[in-house]
């Protein structure tokens, strides 16, 4: 079921990790944030401005900036930056 975002919802956004070094490791890898709807693109419900809750800070991504695009692809295969639906489990 295709559900739309709406201001208020909470989603995950996809953190960057760090570059990944030559040995293929990296200091940071992706994480799920939580994250809330702040705005929807009324052209394409697919991109969103959210504020992203990282458990030792905040910060906001507003369309104006460019906002965040749905990637509903695997843990892992996702682009950071991007938001989805949180994971059942
Ligand atoms: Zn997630």
């Amino acid at each position: 079921m295709q559900q739309t975002p709406s201001v208020g919802r909470v989603v995950h956004y996809v953190s960057h990790g760090t570059p990944t070094r030559p040995d293929g490791t990296q200091a940071y890898t992706q994480q799920c944030r939580a994250a809330i709807v702040t705005e929807v693109d009324p052209a394409d419900a697919t991109r969103i401005g959210v504020a992203v809750l990282n458990p030792s800070g905040q910060f906001f991504h507003p369309l104006a900036a460019g906002g965040c695009v749905l990637d509903e692809a695997p843990a892992g295969a996702r682009d950071g930056g991007s938001w989805h639906w949180p994971e059942r489990v």
